[in-house]
């Protein structure tokens, strides 16, 4: 038996984005990270602001 561990879906994508964020919250860092910086990071952004462009915005929501 020999199946994918998870279908890659952009819900997976944007959560695994928001965790490694967080993990690097408050200067944390993960086992990916260098000096120069952490490719792993620059994934989560750059797919963080992919998924930003999503254009749900309901009125009423927010402060
Ligand atoms: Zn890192």
């Amino acid at each position: 038996m020999s199946r994918q561990d998870e279908p890659i879906t952009p819900a997976a994508i944007s959560w695994a984005a928001a965790r490694t964020i967080e993990g690097h919250a408050g200067e944390r860092r993960c086992p990916q990270c260098r000096r120069d910086g952490c490719a792993q990071l620059d994934w989560a952004r750059r797919e963080q602001g992919n998924v930003s462009v999503v254009p749900v915005s309901p009125a009423g929501v927010g402060p």
